[in-house]
C-alpha cells in the first residue's frame, strides 16, 4: 500500500475512533488483558467486563497474587476460560521472571502462557508502540479485500499473504514518521465499523480508492474462507439439587477433567448420570435451552431434583443460595439454564 493509504487511513481514525475504556489508559497490563478478553469475543460484550476486572485486579500484581477462583470468578460470562487461567499464570511468570513488568521483547512476551503472535504484536504495539503486525479478523478482512488476495486466507498461502500486508503496513508506516499503535488500531477500527463482513460501507470508506475488491466490483466476495464444518449437535442432562431452603447444589470438575464440554473447574450443575448417586428425586419437567461452545451446538436441559438424605459438602460439592450461585464462577450455560429454572 502507498504513503498515501496510510495518511487517509490515520486521518479517519483520528476522527473516528471509538472511545474504548483500554484505549483512554493504554497501559501493558490494561492493553495485555482487553486483548486477551476480546479474542473470541464482541466489544460490547467485553466493555463491562473489562472495566469490573480492572476494579477488581487493578495492577498485574495485584492479579498474580489473586486465587485462581477469583480471577475465574471475574471473568464469568465471558467464555473461554483458558484464557483466563493463561492470563493468570502469566501474571505470576511475569512477576517471578520479569519484576513485575510485561517484557518489551518479542521473544520474551512469546514464552508467556496464553501469547501468541497475534497478542504479542497487539501488546507491543499499542502499548510500546514498536512497528509489530498484528492479524485479527478484522484485519484480516481488510486486506483480503484491499488486495483481493484470491488464496484461502485461513490457508497457509493466505495467512502468509496477510500477514506480510500488516509487517509492511506497520514498518513503512513507522519510517514515514506514524504511530505503530494508531496505524494498526486504525486498521482493526476500520474492519469493525467500516469493512464490516456482510456490508462493507465502501462508499463511506476512508481508502475506498486503494481498494481492489471495491474496484473489481466484488468487495463481498473476500474474503475467501473454507468451507465452514457444520456445528456437532450434542445434548447434556442436567439435575438441579434444591433443598428446603430453596438453595441449589453445585460441583466442580477439576482442573483436566474432560468429561464434558463445559469448563472444567468452574461451577456447574450435577449431570443427571449423577442423581441416583446422590440419592436424588427428579421432580418436575426439565427446562431447556441451546448454547453455543467452540464448534458445538450443545441442547441443555435441567430438571430441579429433591435430595432423600443429608448431601456432604465437599471443596468441590457445595449448597449455594441464589446469591452465592450469582457470585460463583461459572460458565454462561450453566448461568442460562440456573435463569431458566427460576435460581437466579
Ligand atoms: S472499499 Fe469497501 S471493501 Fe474496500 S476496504 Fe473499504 S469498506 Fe472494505
Amino acid at each position: 500500500m502507498r504513503p498515501a493509504f496510510r495518511r487517509q487511513l490515520l486521518q479517519w481514525y483520528a476522527r473516528h475512533a471509538r472511545e474504548l475504556p483500554w484505549r483512554s489508559r493504554p497501559t501493558p497490563y490494561r492493553v495485555w488483558v482487553s486483548e486477551i478478553m476480546l479474542q473470541q469475543t464482541r466489544v460490547e460484550a467485553v466493555r463491562g467486563h473489562f472495566a469490573r476486572f480492572m476494579k477488581r485486579f487493578p495492577s498485574l500484581r495485584a492479579l498474580a497474587a489473586a486465587e485462581l477462583e477469583a480471577v475465574l470468578q471475574a471473568w464469568s460470562g465471558l467464555g473461554y476460560y483458558r484464557r483466563a487461567r493463561m492470563l493468570h499464570a502469566a501474571a505470576r511468570q511475569i512477576v517471578a521472571q520479569h519484576g513485575g513488568r510485561f517484557p518489551r521483547e518479542r521473544y520474551a512476551a512469546l514464552e508467556l502462557p496464553g501469547i501468541g503472535p497475534y497478542s504479542v504484536g497487539a501488546i507491543l504495539s499499542i502499548a510500546f508502540d514498536q512497528p509489530e503486525p498484528i492479524v485479527d479478523g478484522n484485519v484480516e478482512r481488510v486486506f483480503s479485500r484491499l488486495a483481493a488476495i484470491a488464496q484461502d486466507v485461513k490457508g497457509k498461502a493466505g495467512r502468509e499473504a496477510i500477514w506480510q500486508l500488516a509487517r509492511e503496513h506497520v514498518e513503512k508506516g513507522h519510517t514515514e514518521g506514524h504511530s505503530p499503535s494508531a496505524l494498526n488500531q486504525a486498521l482493526m477500527e476500520l474492519g469493525a465499523i467500516v469493512c464490516l463482513p456482510a456490508a462493507p460501507d465502501c462508499a463511506g470508506c476512508p481508502v475506498h480508492k486503494h481498494c481492489a475488491a471495491r474496484k473489481a466490483g466484488q468487495e463481498r466476495e473476500f474474503p475467501v474462507l473454507p468451507a465452514r464444518a457444520r456445528p456437532k449437535q450434542k445434548r447434556l442432562r442436567f439435575i438441579a439439587p434444591r433443598d428446603e431452603n430453596g438453595r441449589v447444589l453445585l460441583v466442580r470438575r477439576p482442573e483436566g477433567d474432560g468429561s464434558s464440554l463445559l469448563p472444567a473447574g468452574l461451577w456447574e450443575l450435577p449431570q443427571l448420570e449423577e442423581a441416583d448417586k446422590l440419592g436424588m428425586v427428579k421432580r418436575g419437567k426439565p427446562v431447556t435451552r441451546s448454547h453455543s461452545i467452540m464448534n458445538y451446538r450443545l441442547q441443555l436441559a435441567a430438571r430441579n431434583a429433591a435430595p432423600q438424605g443429608t448431601i456432604e459438602e465437599t471443596t468441590n460439592r457445595k449448597w449455594h443460595t441464589a446469591e452465592q450461585a450469582r457470585q460463583a464462577a461459572m460458565s454462561s450455560a450453566t448461568r442460562k439454564l440456573l435463569e431458566a429454572l427460576g435460581v437466579l
